[in-house]
């Protein structure tokens, strides 16, 4: 897939990224979890897993367990969303790094390195 017009590839490839990187994030290894998990946890505990749209409304915690997906060559720099150019990473992970590249900023390419394959399924067993 090299479509520059999207920014971002559909649901269905990005959870094969998240399978493919073990539910992990490529830069600092934290276990992430699923959408679903967040919203599921936010249903079961409103007041205490505070999920809404606005940074302000989500909980701290959960942030740093957040699923996304990252550009290793930002998007607005040229980067496609090719499975070569997308990692799992934190809340974090993906806010931190703006449109700077992985030079830019002194971090090594994420691939250097295997992905961790434990058990951790991003809680996605919570939804099944
Ligand atoms: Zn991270």
């Amino acid at each position: 897939m090299k479509d520059r017009t999207q920014r971002m590839p559909s649901y269905k490839v990005e959870l094969s990224i998240y399978e493919r990187d073990g539910w992990h994030c490529r830069f600092c290894q934290s276990p992430i979890t699923s959408k679903e998990a967040r919203k599921k946890m936010h249903l079961l505990l409103p007041m205490a897993a505070r999920w809404g749209k606005a940074n302000s409304e989500k909980h701290r915690g959960l942030s740093i367990l957040e699923s996304t997906l990252d550009h290793l060559l930002p998007h607005s720099r040229g980067g496609d969303n090719s499975l070569e150019n997308l990692v799992a990473a934190c809340g974090p992970c993906q806010f931190g790094r703006g449109n700077f590249t992985l030079e830019e900023v002194g971090l090594n390419n994420p691939f250097s390195r295997p992905p961790i394959n434990d058990n951790w399924d991003g809680l996605r067993r919570l939804v099944k």
